[in-house]
């Protein structure tokens, strides 16, 4: 698993691009995370949450998920499909988030049933594959007529629609994306070689049509398309994959970012975060600065200028003007939940290339925040969070809400393990104070890290050895950090400050099997502005957001 995954995620390239912060070092080896099969979630707040999306996923019934990419193959569906989204156009995107999910959850787990609905899922969508016979594998309802109607130039977009359908393009990237993180994750090759038929079906869909008629077509929302090319070209090392990345890469909205202009008030949110997670990764594959800048200066006006306290963004579904919140306070439509999951993805991308600090400190104010709060403690999802006073919040119903933030939020709770530690060469990287067991056996290190964070301000770890090994461990130091610096106690020394970079705290020695080491994180009460710098506060303690009920 650790090679898919590993090649993935901007295989092979020399990193040190991001050229955000000049003051802070760079380095030109590339840091790597861990797959999720090698950071266990310990007990806690994090482990509950993705044992209860487990059932909520177990609870959801594959049969009626598959439905629509049966009867678009012209096969028998086994049962009917499912209600409210899925049965009014966006039929099948709830089958794409829930291969994902189903995999991340695998690896996170090693849940076997998780892994045999996996398996079942992919093998039907191998039939439906084979049925269709062009490579097409798709639940949009009237699919075989409007690619037909596209493979012909014969093109009528709006933001929500495609040739008169609900965001076909959107739809068939959670199918793309669901096939990519069945093999990612999960290691499941059937995944691939149906991914890899239905990019080259659309590839050869689409081979007649022109830049100015790609660039039409992308005026509909079309989710990361972008994204889904470059990562099977980071995996198959096909040039035509990666050439696919950059034609379905929206240049409406990029150009203006590659000129650090923000165009974003009035925009629909979600459209645009995935196309931006996508820019980012053409860039890193094809080496081009630009896109990468782009991408940072987008993360960056995101969440300075458009996010609230929580590191959630947009007003029913659209960003707002960075100089007027009113509007988020009286909406009962706040902050979108796949806002922030995408976010979340940009983020990761943006740390793994650069090693700042100062991305994840964004990404664990919106984890503990948005992503944890958005499941019902006995399971649910919720679509917007809104910040109007004295609102309530609705929770999805397994068999009834199939709404976008359930397809996402499935997700979300299975992979709270894929940045907590990475690591650079032998080096290891402390991210966030989550209780959890790195096993990196292969190279005879494991981290066992106990904490009750945020409920106490410390965080324990406990390095277990095959034999003594001389390697750096580099523990973020949180921006919220009270007094500014971070103490580190080895074992019984007193407590000290290491050296810091790029926002690190880099504990250099070498190590013992059972080494302790106790990471002091001392909160205290702090306000925050709305970005607009109107006269409400949110009141957070370290990176908490405090609520009151
Ligand atoms: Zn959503």
């Amino acid at each position: 698993m650790k090679t898919f995954q590993q090649a993935i995620l901007f295989s092979g390239l020399t990193l040190a691009l991001i050229a955000c912060s000049t003051q802070e070092k760079k380095s030109t080896e590339r840091i790597e995370l861990f797959p999720l099969d090698k950071v266990k979630l310990l007990p806690g707040p994090f482990l509950k949450a993705q044992q209860t999306d487990l059932q909520y996923i177990l609870e959801l019934d594959a049969d009626r998920l598959l439905a629509p990419f049966v009867i678009e193959a012209g096969l028998e569906p086994m049962k009917p499909g499912y209600g409210n989204w899925e049965g009014t156009g966006l039929n099948g995107n709830i089958g794409g988030h829930y291969l994902s999910a189903l995999a991340m959850m695998y690896s996170a787990t090693g849940n076997d049933s998780i892994r045999k609905r996996l398996d079942y899922a992919i093998d039907w969508l191998l039939k439906c594959q084979q049925a269709n016979g062009n490579g097409y594998v798709g639940g949009v309802p009237s699919g075989k007529k409007i690619w037909e109607e596209i493979s012909a130039g014969e093109i009528r977009t709006e933001s929500f629609s495609l040739n008169g359908e609900w965001v076909p393009l959107y739809n068939i990237h959670k199918i793309f994306a669901g096939l990519r993180d069945a093999y990612v994750f999960a290691g499941n090759e059937k995944a691939f070689v149906i991914w890899k038929n239905l990019s080259d079906w659309w590839i050869n869909t689409t081979k007649q049509l022109t830049d100015d008629q790609f660039q039409l077509m992308l005026k509909s929302e079309h989710g990361g398309m972008n994204e889904v090319f470059a990562d099977l070209f980071s995996i198959d090392g096909d040039s035509i994959y990666l050439q696919m990345a950059k034609k379905m890469s929206h240049r409406l909205i990029l150009n203006p970012l590659l000129n650090k202009r923000d165009s974003l008030t009035g925009l629909h949110a979600n459209t645009q975060i995935p196309k931006v997670a996508g820019f980012l990764k053409v860039g890193m594959l094809s080496a081009d600065t630009s896109w990468i800048k782009a991408s940072d200066f987008f993360w960056k006006t995101v969440t300075q200028n458009r996010s609230i306290s929580f590191g959630g963004n947009s007003v029913r579904e659209h960003f707002n003007a960075a100089d007027n919140f009113s509007s988020m306070l009286e909406s009962e439509q706040g902050p979108e939940t796949c806002n922030t999951y995408n976010m979340l993805r940009l983020t990761k991308g943006l740390w793994e290339i650069s090693g700042f600090s100062s991305y994840l400190d964004y990404y664990e104010r919106a984890l503990y925040n948005h992503i944890l709060s958005s499941q019902h403690p006995r399971g649910g999802f919720v679509y917007f969070t809104p910040i109007r006073p004295n609102h309530y919040r609705v929770y999805s119903q397994p068999h009834q809400g199939m709404w976008c933030c359930v397809g996402s939020g499935m997700e979300n709770h299975a992979k709270y393990g894929e940045v907590i530690y990475a690591h650079r060469d032998d080096n290891i990287y402390v991210n966030l104070f989550i209780p959890s067991e790195l096993d990196w056996s292969e190279n005879g290190i494991q981290i066992e890290q106990a904490t009750r964070f945020p409920f106490e301000e410390e965080s324990l770890l406990l390095v277990k050895l095959s034999k003594p090994k001389k390697f750096d461990v580099l523990i973020r130091i949180p921006h919220w950090i009270a007094g500014d610096k971070l103490l580190v106690r080895i074992n019984d020394q007193e407590p000290m400050e290491f050296p810091a970079e790029n926002g690190y705290a880099v504990v250099s020695r070498t190590w013992y099997d059972g080494d302790k080491v106790t990471v002091q994180l001392p909160m205290e009460i702090t306000t925050e502005q709305l970005p607009d710098k109107s006269s409400w506060v949110s009141f957070l303690y370290g990176p908490v957001v405090l609520h009151w009920h």
